[in-house]
């Protein structure tokens, strides 16, 4: 096919980049085409772009739906820094006073706006749908989608009320469904959901060919395997992860006590103490950050070199998202996995008080888990599978399980 010099000329006139990064570009045309798009893209690949460009060059404003307010803020900020419009990209939220509000209505109005990002709980507000009646919307664009799925480790129920919420809108306009973690379940019950099953449908690889993949035998010894591990990789960024506060807790403080700078991380800390340890992190006062899954969305650090996993997570899902966090700048990264099955007794335990349709997903979940930490083939090629992904090689050379072959 012809290079579409046109796009790429635009894509440097707002953006400055030189070229587009896997299937952005037939993304875009998709999407400037009408079409509903459903995009499967591992994290940092650049799915923004798919449909910021897109909205800077149709008639009318995008409606992003957005699962954080935090990332809404980020994206508005780029969107500005890109533009010299400053109204070129706005939010509405709960954080917005009355004159701030009407100052985003006045802007999307006047069709300075050509991104408008809204979370899914203001979306469905009825004076917000009265408002969108009003606009003219060049196409809808679902951020983190895995939100609308109680398959995906992020679910939130507010994100499954969306379709009805564009329908009582009213108006015609496509959908563009965006997501780094999909598995099979996860995509058939997004596409289902927002009524997108006849979508033009984009996916790119998952692998990450630089993560080196490992589980270890969870022993009584694991503290002094963990010290181990992170003397033998001074100088380098790491993040444990833990199931438990308590453990957080624990953990960090063993560490300090043998030697190694690290600091604790999880939801119920202070706010204000969270965000003094994250920073640390992030500045390279401490090496490591012992964190519950409370940690990590939207952090940036991309040369983060190892991943402990002190506890087994409780999908897959939420494994590939967690160890997603090295190795971004395509350097090394290692994901160190300790499992014993008790630990997974432990996590169906946990289950019981919950609804029964819910202990069947984690279970079933768990499942793919314990499947995967057992398992003596390729760890990439589980992983991948899981993803409905096929890996084609007979070797990865870099998992624990093709670099030293158990013997059958
Ligand atoms: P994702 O949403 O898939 O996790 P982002 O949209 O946040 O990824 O993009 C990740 C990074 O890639 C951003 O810093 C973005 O500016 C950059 N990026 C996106 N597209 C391109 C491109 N075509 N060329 C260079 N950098 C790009
Ligand atoms: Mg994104």
């Amino acid at each position: 096919m012809k290079k579409d010099d046109k796009l790429t000329e635009q894509l440097k006139l707002y953006f400055g980049f030189d070229s587009f990064k896997g299937n952005q570009e037939a993304i875009i045309r998709s999407v400037l085409a009408g079409k509903d798009t459903f995009v499967l893209m591992p994290t940092g690949s650049g799915k923004s772009l798919c449909f910021q460009l897109p909205s800077l060059m149709m008639e009318g404003t995008a409606i992003v739906i957005s699962p954080l307010i935090a990332l809404m803020k980020n994206q508005v900020d780029a969107m500005r820094n890109y533009s010299e419009e400053n109204g070129v990209a706005h939010f509405i939220n709960s954080s917005l006073n009355k004159a701030a509000i009407e100052m985003v209505k006045s802007d999307v109005l006047s069709r300075k706006t050509k991104l408008l990002y809204v979370a899914p709980e203001s979306l469905n507000k009825e004076e917000n749908v009265e408002f969108l009646r009003q606009v003219k919307i060049s196409f809808y664009a679902v951020d983190e989608a895995q939100c609308i799925s109680e398959w995906g480790h992020d679910f939130r129920p507010e994100y499954r009320q969306i379709r009805p919420t564009i329908n009582h809108i009213g108006q015609k306009a496509a959908v563009v469904a965006l997501t780094a973690s999909a598995t099979p379940k996860v995509q058939q019950d997004i596409q289902k959901n927002l009524e997108m099953t006849d979508a033009a449908y984009f996916r790119s690889s998952f692998d990450r060919p630089n993560l080196y993949y490992e589980v270890r035998p969870k022993t009584e010894n694991v503290d002094k395997e963990i010290v181990k591990y992170i003397k033998a990789e001074e100088g380098k960024s790491g993040i444990i992860y833990c199931l438990s506060r308590k453990k957080v807790e624990e953990l960090a403080e063993m560490l300090n006590v043998n030697g190694i700078k690290a600091l604790p991380y999880h939801a119920g800390m202070e706010s204000s103490a969270r965000s003094e340890n994250q920073d640390a992190f992030l500045m390279e006062k401490v090496q490591v950050i012992v964190a519950t899954i409370a940690f990590g969305m939207g952090i940036d650090k991309p040369d983060v070199r190892f991943v402990i996993h002190y506890d087994i997570p409780k999908s897959l899902e939420g494994y590939y998202q967690e160890t997603g966090r090295v190795g971004r700048d395509g350097g090394e990264g290692q994901c160190i996995a300790f499992y014993s099955n008790s630990d997974l007794q432990k996590l169906e335990k946990f289950m019981q008080g919950k609804p029964v349709a819910e202990q069947e997903i984690g279970r079933l979940l768990l499942q793919d888990i314990a499947s995967y930490a057992e398992s003596s083939v390729c760890r990439r090629r589980v992983l991948l599978h899981y993803f409905g992904e096929e890996y084609k090689k007979d070797n990865c050379g870099n998992c624990d399980n093709c670099l030293n072959p158990k013997k059958q």
